[in-house]
């Protein structure tokens, strides 16, 4: 039997690595908090095929997905109104949660990987600064890794030494708050924007949408500040107006969930220890889609185990993975971080000027499969004629420019720290360029 390795939580990521090292004779067990009846949540998702096909898997049967409908984005005002226009190759896929569960869980258990359900991952066990193991409540298990895919809420990663420099959790504006419930459609004849996203809807710092579906109305309210049910129902109750499919009667889900928005995980790994999926915050900072991400991370954090002749799944051996992780992904991520931010510091009527003036368009909000129109306008903001021409369209309201210029600054700033990050892991110089990633995100 090969090395022992613990996939802590059920996590997306965490089940895809598991099944590819399986696969390779590791000895695999997930020990996951819920039974197996109860894993993923009762909704759809939408997120890149090739999730699947990074960790060596085929893409499900059509039966089981549709293509996800393109969004139409509107500003707070209601003034405007951004369609997107994804092209077919971009067109990601929508699955139940719980299907995708399904096939992924099935595909490791044929890998070989063992499941230990209902059984709630409590701390890290350590040896020194090295992580040998967890402490579940049914009792202690050790291993010479353990991956960790609790999620944004992981009880391990908030339990580590100090010293290995790992943000123990996610600061304010860096989670958002979510409610999401499916209710009764009303037939009132062809519904012209099916997948309607709110900005700032009624002036609170969020997003609101409604998506008809053939047997449903979907409704997600995210907030970067917590939601109660009082919160919900004034919400719904303005979508109504709006919105005269939408039902009263809700038919599935319903729950209050937080999803990550924020820059990836500073440092990734410790000895012993790798974070994966929404333990170490893999969403796109602006859409909150992970799924995808966890899946492709899984094969290059699968391969750097894989890579370790010595066998120690040391931090410096783990470097590879975050390293790699962060030049194919990461990278990527961390300065839509500085996108969100200037959302957050945004007034409503400041967001429905950047709209009315073009300074982002529908294109800009094609977010397709690989996140492209947005990288693309970032990566933009750093070329002086585009940015030049995004910037004499706000020369009228300097407020708006002074917030847009602290984004380009921001994204400067973190194209160039993440270009810094060591290149070898030594605990000292990766603390101190944790610390200066980690600035680049102050709100
Ligand atoms: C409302 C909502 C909508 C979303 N929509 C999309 C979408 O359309 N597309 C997309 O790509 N992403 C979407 N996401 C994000 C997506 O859920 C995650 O980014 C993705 O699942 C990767 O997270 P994960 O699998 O690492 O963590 P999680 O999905 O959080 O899984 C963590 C697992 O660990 C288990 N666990 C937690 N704590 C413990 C513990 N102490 N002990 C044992 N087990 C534990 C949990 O039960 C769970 O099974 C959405 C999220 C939410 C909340």
């Amino acid at each position: 039997m090969g090395k022992k390795i613990i996939v802590a939580g059920g996590g997306h990521g965490g089940i895809a690595c598991g099944a590819i090292l399986a696969k390779k004779g590791y000895d695999v067990t997930v020990y996951e908090k819920n039974k197996r009846k109860n894993m993923g949540y009762d909704w759809t998702d939408i997120f890149d095929r090739k999730a699947f096909t990074a960790i060596g898997m085929d893409v499900p049967g059509e039966e089981l997905w549709s293509l996800k409908n393109d969004m139409t984005f509107f500003g707070p005002g209601m003034t405007t109104r951004l369609r997107q226009d994804t092209p077919d190759d971009q067109l990601e896929l929508q699955m139940e949660r719980k299907v995708i569960y399904d096939c992924i869980i099935k595909y490791a258990e044929d890998c070989g990987v063992k499941f230990e359900y209902n059984n709630a991952v409590e701390k890290p066990v350590m040896l020194g600064n090295r992580v040998v193991g967890i402490k579940t409540e049914k009792g202690e298990e050790f291993a010479d890794l353990v991956i960790d895919a609790c999620g944004i809420n992981s009880p391990l990663r908030k339990q580590l030494p100090e010293y290995l420099g790992i943000q123990h959790d996610a600061q304010e504006y860096e989670r958002f708050y979510v409610w999401r419930g499916f209710y009764e459609k009303i037939d009132c004849g062809e519904v012209e924007d099916k997948f309607k996203v709110l900005l700032f809807h009624k002036g609170k710092l969020g997003i609101s949408w409604v998506a008809a579906e053939e047997e449903y109305t979907d409704i997600l309210i995210g907030r970067f500040n917590k939601l109660d049910e009082q919160e919900v129902e004034k919400t719904l109750a303005a979508l109504r107006e709006e919105n005269p499919h939408l039902g009263e009667k809700l038919v599935r889900g319903g729950e209050f969930v937080e999803i990550p928005v924020r820059q990836p995980l500073a440092v990734l790994v410790a000895d012993g220890y790798a974070a994966i999926g929404d333990s170490a915050f893999m969403t796109v900072p602006i859409i909150g889609s992970g799924i995808a991400n966890s899946m492709k991370a899984a094969k290059i954090l699968a391969d750097a185990i894989l890579d370790d002749k010595t066998n120690s799944y040391s931090a410096a051996t783990l470097w590879k993975y975050q390293r790699e992780f962060c030049s194919k992904i990461g990278n990527g991520l961390a300065p839509l971080a500085a996108v969100k931010l200037l959302l957050t510091r945004l007034e409503p009527y400041e967001l429905d000027y950047i709209f009315e003036k073009g300074i982002l368009n529908a294109d800009d909000m094609t977010i397709g499969a690989d996140s492209t129109s947005l990288g693309a306008m970032v990566k933009d903001m750093l070329e002086p004629e585009p940015l030049k021409a995004k910037i004499t369209g706000l020369a009228g309201n300097p407020a708006v420019l002074k917030k847009v210029l602290r984004m380009g600054k921001d994204v400067a700033a973190i194209t160039a720290v993440t270009a810094a990050m060591p290149r070898e892991y030594e605990v000292n110089r990766v603390r101190s360029w944790a610390e200066k990633y980690n600035a680049c995100f102050k709100r």
